[in-house]
């Protein structure tokens, strides 16, 4: 439509200059790979044959759910870690641990690496996530806290108290009388130092005690740059080379901002009129953010503090907040769609029933909004749609795979509600 033109070429003048340059990938799958790390990323691409068949368009899915931890979220932490250790600011086995806030998909990833390469895991999360989340985590050895939901003003709040934790922890291993820096955050925004006055220019790898210390690391995924990068080295790379750079649209749900970030630029990097489309559930603030330019606060009309995740069936997506990795990736995003939970649901239980694709919300989220925008574009001839399957079903048994739990809360499983979509004109 005319209106969908005029927003992509507002979208095109203010996206902000990105040079980057594209590096080379390798895909592995006939090597030898050492260690639970090697499996991480070069995922296939798997065409979603019920949909693309009913739309005419080539609807392909990045199978992140083949990851080792199971999610997406594998190449993140990896590149966090990584990143990391390159700065000095951890080293294995020598009792560091590892701090992070997230809905589970993320700690689960850390504690899968931190098992692989001699650090100990602590993560937050809050109590609403689905309980398989956290038998995982355990199952790992990671330690786990639960907090209330809160809203991101508070001090327990999940990612304040990730924060907290790994202060803490680095105040207690800090060794006097050398009260060097020991928890270090690897973004200036939420730098988090202890350090004492007579410093001065020691580097923390001239130092060999200081390297043996235990540290604390808070990861930081909301903040960590090495997020995005691992989209633009790894994720997004991987679809141009898998597509040939025969891709007309990537689709994307965002609850760090990482994957639309990462991608997104390297996509928009390698060819301009890339459509890059986001997945909103409802009671995200990004939708508004994308099509009207207007971002939640954190405190509602009422004076409600809000929580800058949303609370919704889909985990994993959705945020009210702006946040470093979804500022990256907002500029490249040409238009979002809202996608409500019956919507993700029917569509989940459609692609099981057509696909034998059994698959976790965020996924099913980007699925809808695939479709949505599809039919707006009028596509039918075989245009390629690439979107990210994040995690499988398996991850949420105990609630958005739970027929039972989403009568209660009153989620329909209708899959009328897809055939209608799907229909539509
Ligand atoms: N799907 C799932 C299951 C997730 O856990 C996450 C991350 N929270 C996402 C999608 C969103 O990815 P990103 O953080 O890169 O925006």
């Amino acid at each position: 439509s005319t209106s969908l033109a005029l927003a992509f070429e507002r979208r095109k003048r203010e996206r902000i200059n990105h040079n980057f340059e594209a590096r080379p990938i390798e895909l592995r799958r006939d090597e030898i790979l050492s260690g639970v790390t090697g499996l991480i990323g070069n995922t296939p691409l798997v065409r979603i044959n019920s949909l693309s068949d009913a739309l005419g368009v080539e609807i392909l899915g990045k199978a992140e759910f083949l990851n080792p931890g199971g999610s997406v979220k594998d190449r993140v932490a990896l590149r966090m870690i990584e990143d990391a250790e390159r700065q000095g600011l951890i080293h294995p086995h020598t009792g560091s641990r590892i701090f992070e806030g997230t809905s589970g998909s993320t700690g689960i990833s850390i504690a899968t690496i931190a098992r692989a390469r001699g650090y100990e895991a602590t993560i937050i999360m809050q109590d609403d996530v689905s309980q398989d989340k956290v038998n995982a985590l355990l199952s790992l050895g990671a330690t786990v806290e639960r907090v209330r939901p809160a809203s991101i003003v508070d001090k327990g709040q999940f990612v304040n108290v990730a924060r907290q934790r790994a202060m803490d922890f680095g105040r207690t291993h800090a060794e006097a009388p050398t009260d060097r820096p020991n928890v270090l955050s690897s973004t200036p925004s939420t730098l988090v130092v202890s350090t004492s006055a007579d410093d001065g220019e020691a580097s923390p790898s001239d130092n060999t005690d200081f390297i043996q210390r235990p540290r604390g690391f808070f990861a930081d995924q909301f903040e960590n740059r090495s997020n995005f990068e691992a989209h633009f080295d790894g994720t997004g790379p991987e679809i141009w080379r898998q597509t040939n750079g025969d891709v007309k649209a990537f689709v994307s749900g965002a609850g760090t901002g990482g994957t639309i970030a990462g991608v997104g630029r390297f996509l928009k990097s390698m060819e301009d009129d890339i459509s890059i489309v986001l997945a909103d559930p409802e009671g995200s603030g990004l939708y508004n953010k994308v099509k009207f330019d207007v971002m939640y606060s954190n405190v509602d009309s009422e004076g409600k503090k809000r929580r800058h995740q949303v609370d919704t069936i889909v985990e994993g997506i959705g945020l009210n907040r702006l946040t470093r990795n979804i500022e990256l990736g907002l500029p490249m995003v040409d238009t979002a769609y809202q996608v409500s939970d019956a919507e993700a649901v029917a569509m989940s239980r459609y692609l099981v029933k057509h696909d034998g694709l059994f698959l976790g919300s965020s996924s099913a989220c980007n699925l809808v909004a695939c479709i949505k925008f599809i039919k707006e574009m009028g596509w039918n001839s075989g245009e390629k749609v690439v979107t990210i399957l994040c995690d499988s079903g398996s991850r949420h048994y105990s609630k958005f795979w739970n027929d039972e739990f989403l009568e209660k809360a009153g989620i329909p499983v209708d899959l009328s509600i897809l055939d209608a979509l799907l229909s539509s004109s």
